[in-house]
């Protein structure tokens, strides 16, 4: 390994050719909270004299941003740390770091592993050390970390850095959960619910709006708890919308209990206020909702839709669902059936159960739906969910709807432009004149269960909403 230079990120090359920065690849699984936060560490790393590549071959350090919402999600790190280590081969090692979920709930068995031989590991907390843990792990070898969880931490002075490559930017107004559903590792992973400030806040919108991004995705755990003093969350999204160039705003994800009047008030009278509501059911019967941790029951959550449709007309409401919860019998999982045919969500992401080490289900409840059993029930869901799915975006066939213009991202569209709708259904759109940002009108002519297409409206202002 080359020398360490102590006083900064560098590297002594050999020939005595001038000490160059350290090169981090940096890779990001998972949800957008770990985008968000990768946004964090190249911002930390730039100001600490790091420099970022996109080569494997040239760079000294890979971080691997993780995730441990699932098993799935843990062993394809697994994988990967493999085929780096294989890829670089023994003459060419490199530093491995994992950063996120994965770092405060595998941190002893991701360090003891001697085959996977990761060098560091930091927590969601733990980002301003890393250059201190990075360069501890280039002087004494492996097992420098750091999973420390604050009940402060939140990053309020550090201005991630987006690569700007969308309309769309993503801010973390909270980190953490306290919520304990019993199925989650997050409260383990990310530690206690903590806010940023209004002001703090509102800066960073600010200057987003200043660099050109036309829309914000408000982010937390349990974004809608989020509070200030005496301001609530509807209170913030009042305040962003008088962001003269911000032209929408949404946020994800809610929690069910976290819905006052005064929120679904702003959503149906703000025109900024996108209407799509996330909503996660996770299960429709009330003796798994409880065992879930979930605080409320079937019937509540079914009053909440109702109330949500009553004040804000032809809102767009998605849901994430968990079949083959311990213990979950064939007539529980109809519960859940029948919910998902009555709400008829415009879509929904649907998991099988996954049982994360050092939950309280894990703890509590055996693994005992077969894997046979969570198939069966979750690609019955899909079916059903994919048939409501087409429908709902059918029904949009004839109606104009304003939609934004997105770049086209890979495999998205080839000679189309793209966009969504105030709801985030994707839309595909004739090339135009138009480019990502602007906000135009469009009539829906076809749909299919993932996008709708349309074409450009020049008359009628001003724009019809979902
Ligand atoms: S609300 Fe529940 S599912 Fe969501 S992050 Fe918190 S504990 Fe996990």
């Amino acid at each position: 390994m080359d020398q360490h230079n102590e006083n900064n990120a560098t590297i002594a090359i050999p020939d005595g050719k001038p000490a160059r920065k350290l090169r981090v690849l940096l890779e990001t699984y998972g949800c957008q909270m770990n985008e968000y936060d990768s946004q964090l560490v190249r911002s930390i790393l730039i100001k600490d004299n790091f420099e970022f590549v996109d080569d494997l071959k040239t760079a000294d350090v890979v971080v691997l941003n993780t995730c441990a919402v699932r098993d799935h999600a843990e062993r394809k790190i697994f994988g990967r740390v493999h085929q780096i280590r294989h890829i670089r081969g023994k003459d060419n090692p490199l530093i491995i770091g994992i950063l996120g979920c994965m770092a405060t709930h595998l941190r002893k068995a991701l360090l003891d592993d001697a085959g996977l031989k990761i060098d560091f590991i930091a927590g969601p907390d733990s980002y301003k050390n890393l250059k201190d843990i990075i360069r501890e792990a280039q002087a004494k070898g492996p097992k420098s970390f750091d999973v420390t969880l604050s009940e402060f931490e939140t990053y309020s002075d550090v201005y991630p850095a987006r690569q700007k490559e969308s309309v769309n930017a993503w801010v973390a107004i909270m980190r953490g959960c306290n919520n304990f559903c019993t199925f989650c590792v997050v409260p383990y992973t990310r530690g206690r619910e903590r806010s940023r400030t209004l002001d703090n806040i509102m800066e960073e919108v600010k200057r987003l709006a200043s660099e050109g991004f036309k829309q914000v995705t408000l982010l937390g755990q349990n974004v809608n708890s989020w509070h200030d003093g005496p301001h609530d969350f509807a209170y913030l999204m009042g305040q962003i919308s008088q962001i003269k160039e911000i032209e929408r705003i949404r946020f994800t994800s809610p929690h069910p209990k976290d819905f006052p009047d005064s929120l679904l008030d702003l959503m149906a009278v703000n025109p900024k206020v996108c209407r799509h509501i996330h909503l996660p059911l996770q299960a429709g019967s009330d003796r798994i909702l409880e065992m879930m941790n979930r605080t409320y029951k079937a019937q509540e959550y079914l009053m909440l839709i109702d109330k949500i449709r009553s004040k804000i007309p032809h809102v767009v409401l998605t849901t994430d669902i968990i079949v083959g919860f311990p213990t979950e019998t064939d007539e529980e999982f109809e519960d859940t059936r029948r919910i998902v045919e009555k709400v008829g969500f415009d879509s929904a992401f649907i998991f099988k159960y996954s049982q994360r080490q050092g939950t309280i289900a894990a703890k509590k409840y055996k693994d005992d739906v077969s894997d046979a059993d969570k198939t069966k029930r979750i690609v019955l869901l899909n079916k059903i969910q994919q048939e409501i799915t087409l429908q709902k975006n059918q029904a949009h066939i004839g109606q104009t709807h304003s939609v934004l213009i997105e770049p086209v991202l890979e495999g998205q569209g080839f000679n189309k432009a793209v966009g969504r709708t105030d709801g985030n259904k994707l839309v595909y759109l004739p090339l135009g004149e138009n480019k990502p940002g602007d906000l135009v009108r469009v009539k829906i002519t076809d749909a299919s269960p993932h996008a709708l297409k349309g074409e450009y409206c020049y008359s009628g202002f001003p724009f019809s909403r979902e």
